[in-house]
């Protein structure tokens, strides 16, 4: 889950000012921050380890934190709407704030079940679901010690997701796209190919587009798969408010 966060944190600088290389210094630009992602991502591990009801725990953590410029429209128009109804979204959210859903489950059908709970509430669209889904699913996978490759060929049977293009080949030609179907293939690519948590993230602000999502997307696959170094989770902890790293430690405890 801090995989999540570390993703959009260093990406927060890049979403609207792409880089599209993995070259890119220091990894946490002095003026990089944490946006939606991270405040949905603390909000659905509120919501699961304290037994709240998800939609309402968005809500109070995003009005909390309504300030924060990063929402999709249709989620901002929801957080101040009275109406705590789903709106059938098939945006990338689902699959930037599931993580908590995999490091809390104790089995796959269990994680799948979190999934569902905390993204229907909101992205009950077949590609929101889909989305939250298969970004569960690889990192409980990776958890239990499968390997990138048994995760891809199960991505792409289940879900049917099409895997086969390489960062490589996805960097030149990807634009900026908010929908699930478009981000997360491409997201999950970034982890799976890498080969530490950092070079997944490098891979995934090189890729362009929607940058903090993409990489809070392929950070929590890519904490599952290598782990994290300590300096990252320390520089992702200094970025945040007490009640969030407060969230943190009580997920990982
Ligand atoms: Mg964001």
């Amino acid at each position: 889950m801090i995989g999540a966060i570390a993703g959009d944190i260093v990406g927060s600088v890049y979403e609207w000012s792409n880089y599209k290389a993995k070259d890119f210094s220091p990894l946490f630009r002095a003026d990089c921050f944490y946006t939606d992602d991270t405040i949905c991502t603390i909000a659905v591990a509120d919501a699961l380890l304290n037994q709240k009801p998800p939609a309402q725990c968005l809500k109070d953590w995003g009005l909390r934190y309504f300030e924060n410029n990063g929402w999709g429209s249709s989620f901002r128009r929801w957080l101040k709407s009275p109406d705590d109804g789903p709106y059938n979204s098939w945006g990338n959210g689902a699959a930037m704030r599931v993580s908590p859903a995999a490091w809390l489950a104790t089995s796959l059908e269990q994680a799948l079940e979190f999934s569902r709970m905390v993204t229907e509430v909101t992205h009950n669209h077949a590609e929101g679901l889909k989305g939250a889904d298969a970004t569960t699913a690889a990192i409980y996978l990776a958890r239990q010690g499968k390997v990138a490759a048994d995760i891809r060929t199960y991505l792409q049977t289940t879900f049917g997701y099409d895997l086969s293009a390489t960062v490589d080949q996805i960097r030149p030609t990807y634009v900026f796209n908010e929908s699930c179907q478009g981000t997360v293939p491409q997201a999950l690519t970034c982890a799976l190919e890498a080969t530490s948590f950092e070079d997944a993230i490098r891979n995934a602000i090189s890729i362009g587009g929607d940058s903090d999502t993409v990489a809070a997307i392929a950070g929590p696959v890519a904490e599952a798969l290598f782990g994290m170094p300590d300096w990252i989770q320390s520089e992702v902890k200094s970025k945040l408010p007490g009640e969030m790293t407060r969230v943190l430690a009580e997920l990982y405890r």
